[in-house]
């Protein structure tokens, strides 16, 4: 693949913020990013070069978009598939719609890492209430049953403790079918972003410990505080799920590390990610760079940090009252991502707070360097 000239433009089908600050990244290295999006005032719009504005599926709109750019990419997963292979016949798409639908449905993703020879917890389809019965027998209680398509921050999943249990479970979650998936007993969740260009040059950042609450990604700690025998393994297997894809752009790999410190990977996404947000401080070149420069045809330098980090998201109108606070403290590297309304559960924008390198601090290191954003302590 010859590497796209200066001043191309760069395609981003999506308009939230992994396309905002993919779009700032493509245009420190001279691309211009021209976004597909329904939302005319988004995050990614709101500093782009140029906006198509129409739904994914909008074939006329598709058509221009396809037309206006150099090389096509994505920002999120639910967009039509059908789509993004119009995209593909009229200009280059990375990463490849193969990849898009493996990672837009569950099955589709075990049944490819599995195959691949990549350790996941044990799963079975599951398409009627028959089916249910059968993978509870063998899975045994409690364990997980979510939804093949669409889900994404814990939404569309039930913990299934009981018989009693897989009715209502079974009628709630839509749309069908579910995956029923083996509880992990996990010590902890780490993911790692790869970045593979046209040519197969292969890079892994650091392996990013990552914490949740209400379901949705609070913190990542980079490094993950895990031998580094097991991190190095973590970024192995990325970098083959990679190879196996013959992935072209970034992808972020989650995986949990169970009790036994073995690693079993849950989701690929392949686009950047939130647990990759840290590298935006802490690496000389960072996630979104790294994508850029993967799509583009460009070499891709070693994703090398400089500096330990903790990544805290901004949720909902609680954290955004915080802003000011956040503004004046010393510290903390903030990223807006320019949404006009606070709603609850919606990432807003993070921060990044550095260490030396190796010196991410521990529990009480991290909260007191967090300042305003400190969790309080239970009762508070
Ligand atoms: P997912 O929608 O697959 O990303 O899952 C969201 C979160 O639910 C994960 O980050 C885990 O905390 C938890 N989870 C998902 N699958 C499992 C599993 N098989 N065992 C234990 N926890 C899980």
């Amino acid at each position: 693949m010859t590497p796209l000239s200066p001043n191309s433009v760069l395609g981003i089908v999506g308009g939230g913020q992994l396309g905002r600050m993919s779009a700032i990244a493509a245009a420190r290295l001279s691309f211009r990013a021209h976004i597909l999006t329904s939302q005319a005032d988004g995050p990614a719009a709101q500093v782009a070069h140029a906006v198509t504005i129409g739904a994914y599926d909008d074939h006329d709109a598709l058509r221009r978009f396809a037309n206006a750019v150099d090389v096509v990419t994505f920002e999120f997963e639910n967009i039509s598939a059908d789509g993004l292979d119009l995209l593909s016949s009229l200009r280059p798409v990375h990463p490849s719609g193969r990849i898009l639908r493996i990672s837009q449905d569950r099955i589709a993703e075990k049944t490819f890492l599995r195959d691949a020879g990549i350790p996941i917890a044990p799963f079975h389809l599951v398409e009627n209430e028959a089916d249910l019965q059968v993978a509870a027998t063998q899975l045994g209680y409690p364990f997980i049953l979510k939804t093949t398509r669409l889900g994404y921050d814990g939404k569309g999943q039930a913990r299934i403790h009981a018989p009693e249990d897989l009715s209502a479970a079974f009628s709630r979650l839509a749309p069908h079918p579910l995956v029923a998936e083996g509880m992990v007993d996990f010590a902890c969740e780490v993911s790692v972003m790869v970045a593979r260009n046209a040519m197969g040059g292969t890079v892994t950042f650091d392996t990013t410990e990552n914490r949740h609450r209400n379901g949705i990604l609070d913190l990542s700690l980079a490094p993950a505080r895990i031998s580094d025998g097991l991190a190095q393994r973590a970024r192995e297997l990325a970098a083959e799920i990679a190879r196996a894809l013959d992935l072209t752009g970034i992808m972020g790999v989650e995986m949990f590390v169970d009790r036994d410190g073995g690693l079993l990977v849950n989701e690929i996404a392949p686009r950047p990610h939130n647990s990759g947000h840290w590298t935006m401080d802490a690496c000389p070149v960072d996630q979104f760079e790294m994508h850029v420069r993967a799509v583009t045809g460009l070499p891709l330098p070693p994703a090398t940090r400089h500096s330990d980090a903790v990544m805290k998201n901004l949720i909902g109108p609680d954290d955004m009252a915080l802003w000011p606070r956040i503004m004046a403290a010393p510290g903390l590297l903030a990223h807006h991502y320019g949404k006009a309304e606070a709603r609850p559960g919606r990432k807003m924008g993070h921060v990044n707070v550095l260490f030396p390198y190796g010196g991410l601090p521990g529990e009480f290191g991290v909260e007191a360097a967090l300042g305003p954003l400190a969790t309080p302590a239970d009762g508070d």
